[in-house]
């Protein structure tokens, strides 16, 4: 069922809870205006100021907020209008603009509840803005991913999303379903007249064109959320090799964006860093060799985890030695289309059994370098840096999927599509053939928040992880 359009006036402090020059408290609904000039004292330049009400959109009027309790003044503000529907929520707003104090902006918060307005939901403002038709699902989820973005990628990606260029995408599969449906209804609907059911060369045709359309965003999928939460990346090899020298090494060369992880265990050291400004999620492990101590163990099989679970792995082994028994079992169990292998302390001496490491895995890069000098490590981030533009490439050009609910609903709409080909192939009635793109459709208009195709508590679940006031 749609939720009802809200008829009530909303506000919040839109701007993080600290010190900061500037805060601003945020009023959005038919009474936003009325609301800020019980307790705003314009000032006056001589003669009559003009009233809020009155006041054109887009304009910025200076005074005091004043509780009119005592008349006594609580900070000198800026108040800027947005008229329906030219406002973020297509509501009548206003936001006012105070000095960045805690207690500051709690008072102006107080003075607009006991005007009349209500407190805000988290995410409230970005409900409303969809409510009203301004922003589709996919936008809504966007401007929280702008608000998230930890990487040049990230902010471009949910930019992009915000734009509408994976709404667009969706919204163009789902117009190619309604016209497939149009046809299948119309053959259904005048039987008697004799409209003919769509030939199934035609109908199987457009099904797997619109597959393939499909197909590629369900595919993004995965890009985006490595674009988004980082390309796991992990630093293997048996203990003393240099992997926490290299972890470090890497680290300095490239800009670490975030200190370690929370809920990092123990063992598993995390750090972010960019690479061609690509997140990597850089993970240093224990040591993996064969050994008879139970705590030791354990970070083994935790190193063996991540490494099952990494995008990429730089398995690294000490140059300055003949290779041993532990390091030929990793070299062994290596998935080469996700390995670059690293001879470390070139500066001891040329790696020893490069040869025959070479000769075992043509087909994987092998990199010579010195963790401590910084020797060679310029060619292995260009050697990443190819791998993930072999991987992503290009990516962040395309519409790309970046939450688990929309590519829940392509993958939901992708099934029914497959039903849907399987009853044209098997010469089924258009009603069923009906009825499974009637369930793409809905997957894809639950997808985009449209038609109706989606409850309360969908847009419960997307706006709660909002803060309050945006
Ligand atoms: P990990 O156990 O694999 O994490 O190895 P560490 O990074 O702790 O390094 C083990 C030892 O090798 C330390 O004494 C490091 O100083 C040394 N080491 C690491 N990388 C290099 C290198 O490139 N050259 C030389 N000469 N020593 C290194």
């Amino acid at each position: 069922m749609t939720p009802a359009r809200p008829i009530d006036t909303i506000c919040a402090i839109a701007t993080p809870l600290g010190i900061g020059a500037v805060g601003v408290v945020r009023v959005s609904g038919p009474d936003a205006l009325s609301v800020v000039e019980t307790i705003f004292a314009p000032r006056r330049r001589g003669g009559p100021s003009p009233t809020l009400a009155d006041a054109p959109s887009h304009t910025v009027h200076h005074g005091w907020m004043t509780d009119p309790a005592t008349g006594e003044p609580v900070d000198e503000v800026l108040v800027t209008l947005m008229r329906a529907p030219r406002s973020y929520t297509c509501e009548e707003t206003v936001e006012i603009s105070g000095h960045g104090g805690p207690m500051v902006l709690a008072r102006i918060l107080e003075l607009c509840l006991s005007a009349g307005a209500r407190l805000a939901e988290p995410g409230e403002f970005t409900k409303r803005a969809f409510l009203n038709g301004r922003l589709d699902l996919t936008q809504a989820e966007a401007v929280m991913a702008l608000i998230h973005a930890e990487s040049e990628t990230a902010h471009r990606l949910a930019l992009r999303q915000l734009r509408g260029d994976v709404a667009d995408a969706v919204r163009a599969i789902r117009t190619s379903l309604l016209e497939l449906l149009g046809q299948c209804e119309a053959s259904l609907d005048f039987v008697e007249q004799g409209v003919a059911a769509p030939p199934s060369e035609h109908v199987r045709l457009q099904l797997d064109a619109i597959r393939r359309r499909l197909d590629v965003l369900v595919q993004s999928a995965q890009a985006g959320e490595r674009l988004r939460d980082g390309v796991q990346t992990v630093i293997i090899g048996r203990p003393n090799v240099g992997k926490s020298s290299l972890f470090n090494r890497l680290l300095r060369k490239e800009r670490a964006i975030v200190t370690p992880f929370p809920g990092t265990t123990r063992d598993l050291l995390q750090e972010m860093l960019l690479i061609n400004n690509v997140p990597i999620r850089l993970i240093d492990t224990a040591g993996i060799r064969t050994s008879p101590d139970p705590i030791e163990r354990e970070g083994i099989q935790r190193a063996r985890r991540s490494t099952d679970e990494a995008d990429l792995v730089l398995l690294v082994l000490d140059g300055s030695q003949p290779l041993q028994q532990d390091d030929w079992m990793l070299l062994d169990a290596i998935n080469t289309n996700n390995t670059i292998i690293i001879f470390n302390k070139i500066d001891v001496c040329a790696p020893m059994d490069f040869t025959a490491v070479a000769g075992r895995h043509q087909t994987t890069s092998i990199v010579p370098l010195s963790a401590s000098t910084g020797a060679g490590c310029e060619e292995l981030l260009a050697q990443i840096s190819r791998w993930l533009t072999e991987r992503l490439g290009g990516s962040v050009e395309r519409p790309m999927i970046s939450s688990s609910r929309q590519e829940q609903a392509l993958t939901a709409a992708m099934h029914a599509i497959t039903n849907a080909q399987g009853a044209a192939a098997n010469g089924m009635p258009a009603e069923c053939l009906a009825c499974d793109l009637n369930d793409a459709i809905r997957q894809l208009g639950g997808l985009l928040g449209v038609d109706g195709d989606f409850t309360e508590e969908l847009l419960d679940n997307i706006f709660s992880q909002f803060c309050i006031g945006k």
